[in-house]
């Protein structure tokens, strides 16, 4: 038994460091976790969850309008009552909290509910000025959304905020062009808002593949969101009667009730005291580590968000794994970056796993690109002028698919298991080799021309 308080202090119960804390108490460790807001972190509290839950209350929208088609009567009058959705919503959200805690508590894991700074390589600070030491020490604080800096931007708000509102804005500015802003401004349009998007250059959803988001974008128009490209701020006033006037270059002002930013994600690493244990930050303020997530400070390792190296929720648990298994358990675990699929929960939603056409041209040379654009069954009786998309990119050497590409009803669904086949290397021919199972719209994925 050493000498420190614990064996592993983890800094924040986010996606990264639950699973870091409970597996490392699993193998035999003496663990505690702070945490400054609640146990579950991001994921659970006010990101993918609360998320997620309102783009399905938010696709009802769709689903009413469309069920007449199948000879549903649905009154005119179909009031959406945004409260309830936003109270259901929070109280799923606690229920998962209060589940994440009792894991952590059956696991052993002390559960210190502060904010903790590092004050050396094998001591932190708690709130009420106690100081705790441990022999390692694990950063896994996530990170919090970036506010541009423009005079009046404290009128705006952010994802943060965004779960708890009193009400849906008649008209909302969105800046930011990633999957935050895309997937808000689906849910917002959806609940009756005009939506106007904003972004400071001509793309959006870099890294996504750009056929599948130039369709987003065509659709996203045809549905009456307005996009401001190559737009910066200048400043947001309040105005008397408390709509919001945003002021950007480039482009005439716009009147709205409200400012959302989804500009991008900071790792919480300002204030932490890092330097005092001489970790080495990156010029975005993300922790440096190596293969095994181990800071340039032997005793201090960090996972998640804030090492800005996938900012996504199944990527910070993978860390958390391998760190405990490495630390605690049988040794030689690394998560292996390769084909990690994506979506973008968005109205239609898009989803993707490995390389774009652009990235396996510039890599691979010789490509093999197969595509299906159609409009799947359910919008044709609809009356819905949706029209899916589906991009197989191949290496035309050896015939392996190295990338697939989708917008459309249900896609991040379909393509959770296709990712397992671009992940295990199969060919084209072996998709081909499927029978289609009919009728679906994933049938599609073995029949590509
Ligand atoms: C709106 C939104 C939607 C998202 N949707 C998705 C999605 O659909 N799919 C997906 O995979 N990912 C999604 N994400 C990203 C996902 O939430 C993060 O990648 C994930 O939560 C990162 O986990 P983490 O453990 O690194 O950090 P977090 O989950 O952010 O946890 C960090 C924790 O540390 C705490 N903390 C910070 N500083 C301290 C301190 N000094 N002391 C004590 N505690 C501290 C914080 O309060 C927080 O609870 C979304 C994010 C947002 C904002």
């Amino acid at each position: 038994m050493s000498d420190y308080d614990y064996d592993l202090f983890v800094i924040g119960a986010g996606s990264g460091g639950t699973r870091a804390a409970r597996v490392s108490a699993a193998h035999g460790a003496r663990v505690a976790v702070a945490e400054e807001y609640r146990v579950g972190g991001t994921c659970v509290i006010r990101g993918c969850v609360p998320k997620k839950l309102l783009v399905y209350g938010a696709h009802f929208a769709e689903d009413l309008r469309d069920a007449r088609h199948f000879g549903w009567d649905v009154p005119d009058d179909c009031n959406f009552h945004w409260p309830r959705l936003r109270d259901n919503v929070l109280r799923e959200v606690d229920r998962i909290n209060q589940a994440y805690t009792g894991t952590l508590q059956n696991a052993g894991v002390e559960i210190i509910h502060s904010r903790a700074v590092v004050t050396g390589p094998n001591t932190v600070r708690l709130d009420d000025g106690t100081e705790k030491t441990a022999e390692t020490i694990l950063v896994a604080v996530g990170a919090h959304p970036a506010v541009p800096e423009c005079p009046g931007h404290e009128h705006g708000i952010t994802s943060n905020e965004v779960f708890h509102l009193d009400a849906i804005p008649k008209r909302i500015l969105i800046a930011g062009a990633g999957y935050i802003a895309n997937e808000f401004a689906g849910v917002f349009h959806q609940f009756g808002a005009h939506v106007i998007l904003m972004n400071r250059t001509r793309e959006i959803l870099r890294g996504y593949e750009l056929a599948i988001r130039d369709r987003l974008l065509q659709i996203s128009l045809m549905k009456g969101l307005e996009f401001r490209f190559d737009a910066a701020f200048q400043g947001i006033e309040k105005l008397e009667d408390g709509c919001l006037k945003v002021s950007m270059h480039g482009h005439e002002p716009v009147v709205v009730d409200m400012v959302l930013f989804a500009t991008g994600r900071v790792p919480n690493t300002t204030g932490l005291g890092l330097e005092s244990a001489g970790v080495e930050l990156d010029e975005k303020g993300a922790v440096r580590v190596d293969e095994d997530n181990r800071s340039t400070c032997p005793s201090i390792y960090a996972v998640g968000d804030v090492t800005n190296r996938v900012q996504l929720t199944p990527v910070a648990i993978r860390e958390g794994q391998a760190f405990a298994d490495n630390k605690y358990g049988k040794g030689d675990c690394r998560v292996d970056y390769d084909c990690i699929p994506s979506a973008v929960f968005s109205h239609p939603p898009l989803a993707g796993v490995g390389m774009t056409e652009a990235e396996a041209r510039q890599k691979l040379g010789s490509v093999k690109v197969y595509s299906s654009d159609f409009r799947p069954m359910k919008n044709v009786l609809a009356g819905r002028d949706e029209r899916a998309l589906y991009k197989m990119v191949c290496n035309a050497e050896t015939d392996v698919v190295v990338g697939i590409h989708m917008i459309g009803p249900d896609v991040p669904e379909i393509l959770q298991a296709a990712a397992v086949a671009v992940k295990a290397g199969l060919t084209k021919a072996q998709f081909d080799a499927t029978v289609a199972l009919h009728p679906t719209m994933a049938e599609e994925l073995v029949l590509l021309k």
